[in-house]
């Protein structure tokens, strides 16, 4: 494992951070995750080196922290870093605040938390962070030594990025970024600007919910011409390794093989690694990718579950694979998975989300939870007319 600097900290942080959002799910209950094979994952991962963590109040409704608290027993907990978020969108009073962090240090089974960040700032959700006076209370829990450092994730355009890292000091700074994302929201000129004031930076999404590990054979056969011959996950993680201004990039990884090829790609990492030729490769990747995918969704899940039952995020994804792969095969395929999903009420399974687009009433519930901001009812709406009405692609995505 190689290590980094994180920010102003003084930490030697692992180049690969455990992302405890995407564990090993259950079999009847696939939101939820599976206790004894997430434990077993976790601590394998620290003990291939990685020593940072991230977690969060939401993810798996709840049972990443639970489980997270269980794997960092017998001595794991000394070997991390540790960091959670405060649940902002369930922030609605001041008081919030502490009922939250005591909640999730019960639930980590830990007298602290390395790094607390608000949760999934945006310009409204920092309008929160200021109208309840939530930074005050994190410097007190500060000073109580509950947690040790401050900062936030984020998903909003780069000028409310500036105005939240102008507004307090922070500690570190939690930012959607990959060979995709350089221009869209918190931008390249995000990350080196919270590099430029001492910030320490943590990517997530640095696959684009997964996307980046299945090319379009357009950018596959690019990648394929390209010397040294790297996996495509491989391309997507040097990409930020290659980047002085990254302390740890998050993976969310559901095996151990994930964590054996995601270690063997943090070992052969280094700050300006990247050839040119390579950096234009990933130019030509990238502009592939942009031409063909139809919703930016990550699959994060952050607008599940739904009141009724919708897959949000296996709808879109259905799309966008037809969009990267236009085969008769894929096109066979998807319309298989669609076909699994269900229209019909008395065969949805809410614990299990199975329903597609066409069940969607456009109650709009999901609409302010999408860090992309994705319109989800409308694009729904257009899912249901290519897959279940038969539509043409172009009509919908000229
Ligand atoms: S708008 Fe549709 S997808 Fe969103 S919560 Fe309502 S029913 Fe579910
Ligand atoms: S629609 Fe938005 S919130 Fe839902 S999974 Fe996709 S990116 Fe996440």
């Amino acid at each position: 494992m190689k290590y980094r600097k994180m920010g102003s900290l003084g930490w030697n942080v692992s180049a690969l951070g455990f992302g405890c959002m995407r564990l090993p799910s259950r079999r009847l209950n696939r939101l939820r995750a599976h206790v004894d094979a997430s434990i077993r994952l976790i601590r394998y991962g620290i003990d291939q080196g990685i020593n940072y963590i991230d977690t969060a109040y939401l993810y798996h409704l709840g049972d990443s922290e639970k489980i997270l608290g269980q794997a960092l027993q017998d001595g794991y907990r000394e070997r991390v870093r540790l960091a959670t978020k405060l649940p902002m969108f369930l922030t609605r009073k001041t008081e919030d605040f502490d009922r939250y962090l005591h909640k999730q240090l019960k639930r980590l089974q830990t007298d602290h938390i390395d790094i607390y960040l608000f949760h999934n700032l945006n310009n409204g959700q920092f309008e929160k962070v200021k109208q309840l006076r939530l930074m005050e209370k994190m410097k007190e829990a500060k000073e109580k030594g509950l947690i040790n450092h401050i900062g936030f994730s984020f998903h909003d355009t780069f000028p409310t990025l500036k105005n939240i890292i102008d507004f307090d000091d922070w500690d570190m700074v939690q930012i959607q970024y990959n060979y995709m994302d350089i221009g869209i929201q918190a931008t390249t000129e995000g990350l080196t600007y919270a590099h430029s004031k001492g910030i320490a930076v943590v990517i997530m999404e640095p696959l684009k919910g997964g996307k980046l590990a299945n090319p379009p054979s357009e950018a596959l056969d690019l990648m394929k011409s390209a010397k040294p011959d790297r996996s495509p996950v491989d391309w997507a993680l040097q990409f930020l390794w290659n980047r002085p201004e990254v302390s740890v990039v998050l993976s969310g990884m559901g095996s151990k093989k994930m964590i054996d090829e995601n270690c063997a790609s943090a070992d052969r990492s280094g700050i300006h690694s990247l050839s040119k030729e390579d950096e234009n490769t990933l130019v030509q990747i990238a502009d592939i990718y942009r031409r063909k995918i139809l919703v930016p969704c990550t699959t994060c899940e952050y607008c599940m579950p739904c009141p009724e039952g919708v897959n949000i995020p296996q709808n879109f994804a259905i799309v966008n694979n037809i969009a990267l792969d236009r085969s008769l095969f894929q096109r066979w395929q998807m319309k298989k998975a669609y076909k699994k999903l269900s229209g019909s009420k008395d065969k949805r399974d809410k614990n299990n989300p199975n329903g597609n687009a066409s069940a969607c009433i456009q109650c709009g519930v999901c609409l302010e939870k999408c860090p992309q901001n994705i319109n989800i009812p409308e694009e729904l709406k257009k899912v249901n007319a290519i897959m279940g009405k038969g539509r043409k692609i172009s009509e919908y995505y000229p």
